[in-house]
């Protein structure tokens, strides 16, 4: 007999990113995070962060956040639900939403690659609906799929597309359970879905620090809705999941509105940049809202580039799936680091 649940033998853990030690010297291009350092005011926070603080157990809701969150978004600080990450408020929407064949987990794909994962742990059917090559929604498919939960990534990953607020409205409108619009690039787009959690009780976005505040290795993340569907979920998540040290560090990172815009707006043009030159050498890449974009370089070699970067101290993401093996997904470093990426890359295809 296993030591474990069926469902536990049958899946596969989901597979991060690599990391590699801090201190190596390296270009890491391959999990998204923000080139540039956290705000100073969040820094300065954590340099005079309150021995007692620690000594106490966190406030299980980390109010002070949410009230930041409340100022800074324009929703009650109520509607906020915080995570160890948004990973953490992902893996207990799945947990209170989603089972077997009745409750799926659905979602359009390429996306997310913790989807699947999360269900498998329930386990929760899981019902994939491809996106056609020009990523329209395909909201028939996912309407007659009947999830649990649907996510929706916007934008998206891998592929950087933002899903259109009109859709997403139809798709609300039209699906029964819970739709979980994963808004983690948020920072990096033209626009967010933050208004359909108004117009509908069965409707959370998430957000993230990771990304647009530079915090991945904070680990802080949160879930608007109304209040009735966030009820269920503070059943289910753990009481202390945020950390008094992330709960003021985030807090002082979501007052810095500034800092964070500025920050995007550089990673923005340098995505332009990136984007421009990739093209140059002859890649294929899609428009990108978030702070990454998705190429494909010339003579199906993704692979042998990804690996050839590798050896150069390059770190992009490849991923061997099925839709994304001739691919390769480059975050946006700082204008230094995407040259010397450009530049490996044009000796790498003479
Ligand atoms: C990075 C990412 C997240 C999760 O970020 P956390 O670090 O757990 O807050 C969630 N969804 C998508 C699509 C992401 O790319």
């Amino acid at each position: 007999m296993s030591y474990f649940r069926p469902a536990i033998d049958a899946m596969t853990g989901y597979v991060p990113g690599e990391q590699p030690p801090v201190g190596i010297k390296i270009i890491k291009l391959n999990t998204n995070e923000n080139p540039y350092p956290p705000s100073p005011h969040a820094m300065e926070v954590l340099r005079n962060f309150d021995p007692e603080r620690l000594r106490r157990y966190p406030d299980p809701f980390a109010r002070e956040f949410c009230q930041a969150v409340s100022d800074a978004l324009g929703i009650p600080a109520d509607w906020v639900i915080v995570g160890n990450g948004s990973d953490d408020v992902l893996n207990v929407l799945v947990r209170a939403c989603a089972e077997g064949s009745d409750r799926p987990v659905v979602y359009p794909t390429p996306t997310y690659v913790l989807y699947p994962t999360l269900a498998a742990m329930q386990p929760a059917k899981v019902i994939e609906i491809p996106y056609s090559n020009d990523f329209q929604l395909p909201i028939a498919d996912l309407v007659a799929a009947k999830g649990a939960i649907t996510f929706i990534a916007s934008p998206n990953s891998p592929s950087g597309h933002l899903v259109p607020l009109a859709d997403l409205r139809s798709l609300a409108q039209q699906v029964t359970g819970v739709l979980a619009i994963d808004e983690a690039y948020v920072d990096f787009a033209e626009s967010s879905a933050l208004p359909l959690v108004q117009e509908f009780d069965h409707v959370i976005i998430l957000r993230t620090l990771s990304k647009g505040y530079s915090l991945a290795g904070l680990r802080m993340g949160f879930g608007v809705a109304n209040p009735k569907l966030l009820a269920g979920l503070f059943k289910v998540k753990d009481s202390y999941n945020i950390d008094a040290i992330a709960t003021a560090v985030g807090t002082a990172a979501i007052r810095d509105q500034t800092y964070k815009n500025d920050c995007a707006a550089k990673v923005k043009l340098s995505r332009a940049k990136l984007t421009t030159d990739l093209k140059h050498l002859g890649f294929n890449v899609l428009e990108s809202q978030g702070n990454f974009v998705l190429a494909t370089p010339p003579a199906a070699q993704a692979e042998a580039l990804y690996l050839a970067l590798k050896e150069r101290g390059i770190l992009v993401r490849y991923f061997k799936q099925l839709g994304l093996a001739d691919k390769l997904r480059i975050s946006v470093g700082t204008d230094e680091e995407n040259q010397i990426l450009i530049e490996a890359l044009v000796s790498l295809l003479a």
